[in-house]
């Protein structure tokens, strides 16, 4: 239906970056993917932390998945 991805735990509407930071921290071959929210209770950080590491990678330049 939806072509849009959704978080495996709570279903709610994946955007790019969220995809992008799963790939980068979790499996860069992930086929689901876990929205920040979701991302930070797993690793057991805050929100904020993986936002940061986000806007990082994505001033960085360095990283692919952040284009
Ligand atoms: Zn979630």
């Amino acid at each position: 239906m939806a072509n849009y991805k959704t978080c495996k735990e709570c279903s709610s509407p994946l955007f790019d970056d969220d995809i992008a930071i799963f790939r980068k921290l979790i499996f860069r071959g992930a086929e689901e993917f876990a929205c920040i929210d979701c991302l930070a209770k797993n690793l057991g950080c805050t929100r904020d932390a993986i936002e940061k590491l986000i806007a990082y990678y994505r001033e960085s330049g360095k990283c692919t998945l952040f284009r």
